[in-house]
């Protein structure tokens, strides 16, 4: 059933309700949530017959979701980056692409791999080269864009960039992981793809890797379907359930973390020890008024740089207490890394630290991280 024109779902006044009632079975006697179902062969004699084929309930459920919450069709992968590479597989040989200078280092570790075979070419732009972008974009096969971008938080100009002319086969992808779909809606800004981690926000536990990529083309919807089977990028049975389970809760455990993260980056910027404070909330960020114009609310990561160089930031790092150490983000706990101690990151300054605000109290927050870089406690 197409759940756009399903009547349960009209006039809602926010997606957010979305997120708590699409993907059920609302047949009388089946239960509220689907189960996990781990199947991976079915009796013959209907439409499913082999799971990596025909898909299982419990990931179609995970895709209902996703797919009325980004106003569009979703195909669920085992990762994100198993959603990332049924994108770039679409492209054809001799394909050109653009992607930004500052984005997830697995996309730009992908397309590197592909270009050093020989497969595709690519340009690279600043996120906020808005003429740059919209140049690139009228003879590009793929435009990826990544907004706010990782891990410097920069904001592109999506609208413009999506408005812009590009061949009729190009795919113009957005990189929605740090926004969510509650923040920006990519396929209502005229993009071709909007791809989200559900390792991230929507699973919000840090106990699954998945990958959504939400599409209206229904050319796109056939061939992701199509690369997926083809490549066996399919979720786990545990795992799609796990990340139903975590969109319940997805709209209140962001704006929680938001409201922390707002004011933690105010905190910081004021913070002596704090040389630079990287948040699209912040009116002194050189991105704020696209961030205004385009995001419903400006996200849960902060990136800042500390004085005393990489040591100091590693010590902090080795302070906290309350905040994980640990790389990833989108979950109800805060963590912190260092990002220049990543192999491959070391273009970034060295006392980067970027911080994924959680859900917990805001005081004991900030008494953590204020004492980590103070050295008290
Ligand atoms: C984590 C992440 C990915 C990759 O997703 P995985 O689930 O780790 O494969 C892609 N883009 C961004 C912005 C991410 O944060």
């Amino acid at each position: 059933m197409d759940k756009q024109t399903d009547p349960h779902f009209a006039n809602l006044a926010s997606v957010a309700s979305l997120l708590v009632a699409a993907g059920r079975d609302r047949r009388p006697g089946s239960p509220l949530n689907r189960p996990p179902m781990p199947a991976s062969n079915f009796v013959l004699g209907t439409e499913r017959a082999y799971a990596r084929d025909d898909g299982t309930p419990t990931w179609e459920a995970l895709e209902e979701i996703v797919g009325v919450l980004d106003g569009g069709h979703s195909v669920a992968f085992a990762s994100g980056m198993a959603g990332i590479a049924a994108v770039f597989d679409q492209l054809s040989a001799g394909s050109r692409i653009v992607l930004p200078d500052d984005c997830y280092q697995g996309v730009a570790g992908l397309a590197e791999f592909g270009a050093q075979k020989g497969r595709w070419s690519i340009h690279r732009l600043a996120v906020d080269d808005t003429d740059g972008w919209i140049q690139a974009t009228a003879d590009a096969d793929l435009i990826w864009l990544e907004s706010p971008s990782n891990p410097l938080l920069v904001v592109a100009d999506l609208r413009s960039i999506c408005a812009a002319p590009r061949k009729a086969s190009a795919i113009l992808a957005v990189d929605n992981t740090f926004a969510t779909s509650l923040n920006q809606r990519p396929l209502e800004l005229g993009a071709d793809v909007s791809f989200q981690s559900a390792t991230k926000f929507i699973g919000g536990h840090s106990d699954l890797l998945a990958g959504m990529v939400s599409v209206r083309r229904h050319d796109l919807l056939v061939a992701l379907r199509k690369s997926r089977e083809l490549h066996g990028a399919t979720p786990g049975a545990l795992e799609a359930f796990l990340a139903v389970r975590g969109a319940r809760t997805m709209a209140l455990r962001l704006e929680r973390a938001e409201a922390n993260a707002m004011i933690l980056a105010e905190r910081l910027s004021s913070h002596a020890g704090v040389a630079c404070t990287r948040f699209p909330g912040l009116r002194t960020h050189p991105t704020h008024s696209i961030a205004r114009a385009q995001l419903k609310g400006y996200g849960t990561i902060i990136s800042f740089d500390i004085h005393g160089g990489a040591v100091a930031a590693d010590a902090v790092c080795s302070r906290v207490r309350l905040i994980q150490h640990a790389t990833s983000l989108g979950a109800v706990e805060s963590t912190i890394e260092r990002r220049a101690s990543i192999p491959g990151q070391q273009h970034l300054p060295p006392s980067l630290l970027r911080l994924s605000v959680g859900i917990e109290n805001i005081e004991d927050l900030w008494n953590d991280l204020d004492a980590a870089m103070t050295n008290r406690g």
